[in-house]
């Protein structure tokens, strides 16, 4: 398919400059939406087609629409960042393009071309360019979320893949994602939750690896933890990942473990670009199982210096403690490995160190 030119429907009622500025200062994390949203359409018989970008605005579904009942839809998460000079960038967007492919090919949806799915990102961040915020200094990580999903259409109850299929891109002004950036968030272990299986959904980006997190995630506050991690499905005893960020834990010996891909954890972007990063800091990554005892043990034993997690929300965050139903893991003090991935991920993202990697792309 050839990349599709997207058809301008500007909005005729624009935020205020005055109101979009009050939301700028302090957009908090997918509360705000901008004026205009991207949507291209798919049929069996008519492939993708109808590119146009369109005011932001509710959607009419028929009530026996299949996303509604059987949760066919799949989505992405990634960023636009502004630039000192004022210039707008997208870090990794193709690796983003390339999971949308792999989540529609898990939930039997029609795969978008990356073409398509860049070319959705440049249009709607050109219209909405005011809505990326300005960070101040290097502490402020504000950003443009952007947020596109494929939904499955139609009218019918029979459980089988739809035959016409919406892609739907919206975006959102976002601050950090924990109130205190960079500071240690505590984590729940579920014990009675799991959210993936082998042979499952968990490397796609789909609602149902969410809503069936949210009892854990919930589980987790009530505990007093800010997220929830999970063990996997087989045998309850190999770490996998959080509700919605990759886990590393880095070693005094320089090794930076993480959990390796097994089909029941996400490929985060993030994870991957850690990976590639972590042998300029003179780290020794390895992707292994991970086993709860290893987490415990080597917390203990002074082994493990360090515990982090990371993903596009929150970029790279500190694990202060692991709470069990029966005891506390305090994770080591240290801190120093995960704030400086943190701050060279940041640079990079923010155009204030080189992009040696060519991960950057200007919208
Ligand atoms: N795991 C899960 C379950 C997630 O939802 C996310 C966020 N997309 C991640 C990991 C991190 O992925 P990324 O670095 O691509 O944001």
């Amino acid at each position: 398919m050839d990349t599709p030119s997207f058809d301008i429907r500007p909005t005729i009622t624009p935020t205020a400059t005055n109101v979009r500025d009050e939301i700028l200062s302090a957009p908090g994390f997918g509360q705000y939406f901008t004026d205009h949203m991207a949507h291209v359409r798919w049929t069996a018989d008519g492939g993708w087609h109808g590119a146009e970008l369109r005011p932001y605005g509710p959607l009419t579904f028929d009530p026996a629409s299949p996303v509604l009942h059987y949760a066919q839809e799949i989505f992405e998460g990634l960023k636009a960042y502004r630039h000192g000079d004022g210039s707008v960038w997208c870090f990794r967007p193709e690796r983003n393009a390339a999971r949308f492919r792999q989540s529609a090919d898990r939930l039997a949806l029609p795969r978008l071309d990356d073409a398509t799915f860049i070319e959705s990102l440049r249009v709607l961040v050109e219209k909405d360019a005011a809505w990326v915020p300005t960070p101040q200094d290097a502490s402020e990580e504000c950003s443009l979320y952007l947020r596109p999903f494929m939904i499955a259409n139609g009218k019918f109850l029979g459980v089988k893949p739809a035959t016409e299929v919406d892609y739907y891109l919206i975006a959102s002004p976002a601050a950090s994602y924990f109130k205190g950036a960079g500071k240690p968030v505590s984590i729940w272990l579920s014990a009675h939750y799991n959210r993936a299986a082998p042979g499952g959904t968990g490397f796609a980006k789909t609602g149902g690896n969410y809503a069936s997190s949210l009892v854990a995630q919930q589980e987790a506050i009530d505990h007093g933890c800010d997220q929830v991690a999970f063990l996997d499905a087989a045998e309850n005893k190999w770490v996998e990942e959080l509700g919605g960020m990759n886990l590393f834990f880095v070693y005094r010996d320089g090794r930076l473990v993480t959990p390796a891909l097994t089909g029941t954890i996400l490929e985060g972007v993030t994870r991957d670009s850690v990976l590639t990063l972590a042998p300029e800091l003179g780290l020794t990554p390895e992707e292994r199982a991970i086993s709860i005892d290893e987490w415990r043990d080597g917390v203990a034993s002074g082994e493990i210096v360090e515990v982090f997690a990371c993903g596009t929300a929150a970029v790279i965050t500190s694990i202060g403690q692991l709470v069990t139903e029966n005891e506390t893991i305090e994770s080591p003090a240290g801190n120093e490995i995960s704030q400086r991935l943190r701050t060279h991920l940041l640079d990079i993202q923010y155009g204030r160190a080189a992009d040696t990697h060519d991960w950057l792309t200007q919208l």
